[in-house]
């Protein structure tokens, strides 16, 4: 909120007339209306489309990439009837019912190398795992249950017809879609692209994500602060968790608290990338023109939503550009970032949404302050007890200033609307960052 910038800046600004090649002032609604979260993030989901363009890449490079076409196999995975075991493959129909019986070891199966003989009656072959099954055979006797007597395989009752194999195409059938368009590549489904023998991928290109925090205090890393001046610090944590996503960040810097320096950084994010996320300025304060810069040069969506940290948080479109502007309180910060913008970001990825984070039930050991009429995102730590039952307790310092409580922290403990303050030993429920951060 207000650092100290005079009134006028922000009074002359107003009367200034619009650019003549700038998008007038589209409030969409809702700018004055606070929302419910969930509410929101439908909004802004309504309002992601993904991003054009694709390309092919060798499989390697895909990962983190969403696939633009799906991969469809042209072969059965596996490719033959084979072993689980290593043991001695037979026809189920010669295993003894009861008492023993001894077989006659004819070669062996490995893996790539088939036996290429046929085994009969009171026959059957040595077998490694991933064999292929010799003909005339439909079971594996894992080779612990098997005892050799004078070079015979003696083996006893109580085996299963058909046991110990694995049938060709369980995992894959040729023709099947392996991993559908949509899907975030990640090591399973590299995984599982390879074992179908497709070695290139089409995927969607990246999309790229402009970042600026706003505040006339902020400094550099490696700068000497000056009194009243920070560090930027929430440049790093939007980079960290941009970049987490596999999107492509440009970094627009710090942007002084004028109107004439806010709109020159939407008009370069806006050129140069497909959405931009900034921190700072979104208050009603004096020094704070992101919400004024969005509502005159772009679109809003919102600006308010009842959720804390980060109730002033700014949605809507710059140009073709999709805008966030996060609060400036470094916790507010990532706090909307995980549950507004990642999804949205996602979106404009390409992915297909997935499930809603997990959300377990959990005991809180610690006492929680809370206020009715706003939805909470309070930082913990979470465990299981020793009967098994996740116990979660509180980070000591729950400010939106805070951050060692995020870096510090393994879950939100996500606190209801209308909840007012927790006592030890009342139910929560708990976000694990495992997944979500
Ligand atoms: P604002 O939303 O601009 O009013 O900022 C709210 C609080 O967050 C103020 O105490 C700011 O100094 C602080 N803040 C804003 N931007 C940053 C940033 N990039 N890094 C660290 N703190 C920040
Ligand atoms: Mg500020």
């Amino acid at each position: 909120m207000g650092t100290g910038k005079p009134p006028e800046a922000r009074m002359k600004h107003t009367t200034q007339p619009l650019p003549a090649d700038v998008d007038p002032c589209d409030v969409v609604g809702h700018g004055h209306r606070t929302l419910q979260l969930d509410e929101a993030r439908e909004l802004i989901l309504a309002n992601v489309a993904p991003v054009d363009g694709h390309e092919t890449l060798p499989l390697r490079d895909a990962l983190g990439r969403v696939l633009c076409t799906a991969v469809r196999s042209t072969v059965d995975v596996p490719a033959h009837i084979n072993s689980a075991m290593d043991g001695y493959a037979l026809a189920g129909a010669d295993l003894p019912a009861e008492g023993e019986r001894a077989f006659e070891v004819l070669g062996t199966s490995w893996a790539g190398r088939p036996f290429e003989g046929a085994v009969a009656a009171g026959q059957c072959a040595r077998i490694m795992t991933g064999a292929t099954l010799p003909a005339g055979t439909d079971t594996v006797v894992m080779q612990e249950h098997v005892r050799i007597e004078d070079g015979r395989a003696v083996i006893a009752g109580g085996h299963r017809p058909g046991q110990n194999r694995r049938e060709a195409g369980e995992d894959i059938r040729a023709g099947e879609v392996a991993v559908e368009a949509g899907t975030l590549l990640r090591p399973a489904q590299l995984g599982l692209i390879a074992s179908v023998g497709v070695g290139r991928v089409d995927v969607r290109r990246r999309a790229r994500v402009a970042i600026f925090s706003t505040g006339d205090e902020l400094r550099g890393v490696g700068e000497t602060l000056g009194p009243g001046q920070i560090y930027d610090s929430n440049r790093y944590s939007l980079y960290g968790m941009v970049a987490r996503l596999g999107l492509e960040v440009v970094d627009l810097g710090v942007v002084r608290d004028t109107p004439e320096a806010t709109l020159a950084a939407f008009e370069e994010a806006a050129a140069r990338a497909d959405a931009i996320v900034t921190s700072g300025g979104v208050s009603v304060g004096e020094a704070d023109f992101v919400v004024e810069t969005l509502e005159r040069f772009g679109r809003v969506g919102f600006w308010k939503v009842a959720m804390k940290p980060g109730k002033p948080i700014a949605f809507g479109h710059v140009r073709d550009a999709l805008f966030f502007g996060l609060p400036g309180n470094p916790v507010s910060a990532m706090v909307t970032f995980y549950q507004l913008v990642q999804p949205a970001l996602q979106a404009l990825s390409g992915a297909v949404p997935r499930d809603p984070p997990l959300l377990l039930d959990a005991t809180c050991q610690t006492k929680l302050k809370k206020k009715a009429g706003r939805l909470e995102f309070q930082r913990g730590i979470l465990e299981r007890g020793p009967d098994g039952r996740y116990l979660v307790r509180g980070m000591g310092h729950q400010g939106a200033g805070v951050l060692r409580s995020m870096a510090e922290a393994n879950c939100f403990i996500v606190l209801p609307l209308e909840q007012e303050t927790v006592q030890p030993g009342a139910d929560v429920q708990v976000q694990p960052f495992a997944g979500l951060i």
